[in-house]
């Protein structure tokens, strides 16, 4: 018998599916995390997404050394070191998430295994009483979507299939074209803006202003987008930048804007994929982003603190 949807087999690489999350638009929600960024932002919360390829994040203080990962990967990618731990050779793993089965103290966890839509449309399925219940959906995230586009698409079909409420959390560096493809299926953009200078954004996570105003601009007039602000102190907290990214968004027709205090969630994982964590500081209280979002109001947007 045919599928009824014929790209069911498509694959893409996830980093994770999280059932029942309440931040990442309306409702309860299930969000499924894609792998790769285009970005390399230094605070991401989400380090092991950043590669297309998959990650492994090894928690030392889980790892009591056993080596059962090792003997159950067939790509040769694990070796036990001498210091009694396993190493992995990321060039070698295929992401197919044996070793973090094999562990028995959930000390690895593997970021980009391969699902195909049929799969990942499964898990989403699961909840839609609590949807319906609750004005909920599904959510798709990443590192960034635009990343896997023709899988984005397709999930995006999929869930509408379904009759779901779509929503899509983007750094907007992507194709015009292959945003106009996703706008019909998506009912809401959680759109991501860091900086209000070009070379300063460039500079520090690769991003490219110039475009990613030009797609926000292609979907501000059909009223679906809300402009995030990832709040970083000592990268855009000051308020000529935040003022002048609320100015960015009343240029291209967004009335809405969340302001996300900063958080060092994610520095554990730094020290999971051997990688230096550049941000220090401590997470921050909502209250200290009162004042930001007091201009905002001033300037004639709807300013919420935390998405
Ligand atoms: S995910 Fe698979 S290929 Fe990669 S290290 Fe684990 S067992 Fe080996
Ligand atoms: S299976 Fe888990 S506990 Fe055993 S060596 Fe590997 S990571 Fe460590």
């Amino acid at each position: 018998m045919m599928s009824a949807n014929p790209y069911a087999n498509l694959s893409l690489r996830v980093m994770s599916v999280q059932r029942f999350s309440l931040h990442d638009g309306p409702g309860i929600r299930t969000t499924v995390f894609l792998q790769g960024c285009p970005l390399h932002c230094p605070w991401c919360s989400n380090p092991e997404s950043q590669p297309m390829h998959p990650v492994q994040r090894h928690k030392r203080d889980k790892c009591s050394g056993c080596g059962k990962c090792t003997s159950r990967c067939s790509k040769g990618a694990i070796t036990h070191g001498e210091d009694g731990f396993p190493h992995f050779d990321r060039t070698r793993c295929i992401g197919c998430g044996e070793c973090e089965q094999a562990c028995p103290n959930e000390a690895i966890a593997i970021s980009g295994k391969t699902m195909t839509v049929s799969e990942i449309m499964e898990i989403v399925k699961r909840d839609k009483d609590y949807y319906r219940n609750s004005g909920g959906g599904v959510t798709f995230s990443g590192g960034e979507v635009f990343m896997q586009p023709e899988g984005l698409v397709t999930l995006l079909e999929a869930s509408k299939a379904e009759g779901l409420h779509t929503a899509i959390e983007t750094c907007g560096q992507t194709s015009a074209e292959w945003l106009q493809r996703a706008e019909p299926l998506t009912d809401l953009f959680l759109y991501d803006i860091k900086h209000s200078n070009s070379e300063v954004l460039q500079h520090t996570t690769g991003g490219n202003l110039d475009r990613i105003v030009k797609n926000l601009k292609l979907l501000g007039s059909k009223g679906k987008a809300i402009v995030r602000i990832p709040c970083i102190p000592g990268f855009n907290l000051d308020e000529a930048t935040i003022r002048g990214i609320f100015h960015l968004a009343l240029q291209c027709e967004v009335e809405q804007v969340h302001l996300l205090p900063y958080h060092n969630l994610g520095a554990d994982k730094y020290a999971q994929l051997a990688k230096e964590y550049a941000y220090t500081c401590e997470s921050m209280r909502n209250e200290e982003l009162e004042p930001y979002a007091e201009m905002g109001r001033a300037m004639g947007l709807s300013v919420q603190i935390g998405g």
